[in-house]
């Protein structure tokens, strides 16, 4: 498969077949945390990135086989509604495997433009990102296209609100020191209060992200900044459920993994090569493996390698 990845076992998703619409790396935005790594095309261009019917005639072959899955996700190695066939795909799904849901993880930019909202009205659930409402702080973590202003993508997701008819969950990725301030913590939560999305889910960094001196905020903290947004419905994104839960969890995928980075540490997109996996797949099992201290991982100067853990 070129454009489906997965099915992955998904933090907040369960069971997870992932759709890929962009190429790497194309982005609106070029985070600080990104697990992806550096954004290469920060754009806000919307095209066919890649070839919508090429991505529906998978989907079709795939789904046809009638898998067992919690959600058809759109996520993958960029800003998935810079892909201008986006709302094609979704409505081909809807169309044809309507007993799937769809959701769509998305940094949230584009939502100004009414097109990116009317594309992505029928899916089940939306998770944009929200990391900032200053403008210095999104600047700082987002780094975002010169043509992005934080006051537009902020209205953007409150007119979306009042559109969509399905679930938003607003995810903020928190930084020390840059958006767990007193100051940033009050915007955030006002503006949230306006955008009104079901749930709020709290993040934070649990491997390197594209800049080595991004740290991760405490678990005591993010359970403060919990307590802080209250009553608004939040929660600290969950460990990712445990291995005999998930049946998409490829044991043998896994064992490859640290059978290879046993001979030489090797880098995610290393080990993407070698195993012949797409990087969101690969991404997950290497998450997995480090919650459960099998590999742990140091940033070189060619990237972040991974190894067996002493
Ligand atoms: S929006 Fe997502 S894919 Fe784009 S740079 Fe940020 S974290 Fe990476």
């Amino acid at each position: 498969m070129k454009y489906l990845f997965g099915p992955v076992p998904s933090r907040r998703l369960g069971i997870s077949l992932g759709v890929d619409v962009v190429p790497y790396k194309v982005c609106s935005l070029n985070c600080i945390y990104c697990e992806v790594g550096k954004t290469t095309n920060l754009t806000i261009e919307r095209k066919e990135y890649i070839p919508i019917d090429e991505v529906i005639d998978e989907l079709n072959k795939y789904l046809n086989q009638q898998p067992e899955l919690d959600f058809i996700t759109f996520s993958g190695q960029g800003e998935p509604t810079l892909n201008s066939g986006l709302g094609k795909v979704i409505d081909f799904i809807k169309d044809n495997y309507s007993q799937y849901k769809v959701a769509v993880i998305t940094n949230g930019t584009l939502f100004w433009d009414k097109e990116v909202r009317n594309e992505v009205k029928k899916a089940d659930v939306l998770l944009p990102s929200l990391d900032a409402v200053s403008r210095i702080t999104f600047l700082k973590i987002n780094r975002p296209n010169k043509n992005l202003v934080i006051d537009k993508i902020i209205e953007g997701l409150i007119q979306l609100r009042k559109e969509f008819t399905g679930k938003i969950y607003l995810e903020i990725f928190f930084v020390p020191q840059l958006n767990d301030t007193k100051k940033e913590l009050i915007l955030l939560k006002e503006t949230v209060q306006k955008i009104k999305p079901e749930l709020v889910q709290l993040n934070t960094l649990d491997r390197p992200g594209t800049e080595n001196w991004v740290k991760s905020v405490s678990k005591i903290k993010l359970e403060e900044i919990a307590d802080f947004f209250k009553p608004i419905p939040v929660e600290v994104i969950a460990e990712a459920k445990t291995r005999k839960h998930i049946q998409s969890f490829n044991q043998n995928i896994a064992d490859q993994i640290l059978e290879t980075i046993r001979r030489r540490p090797c880098t995610d997109n290393e080990l993407a090569k070698i195993l012949n996996l797409h990087l969101n797949e690969l991404n997950k099992y290497i998450s997995e493996l480090i919650d459960n201290n099998r590999i742990e991982f140091d940033k070189r100067e060619r990237g972040i390698f991974f190894r067996i853990k002493t």
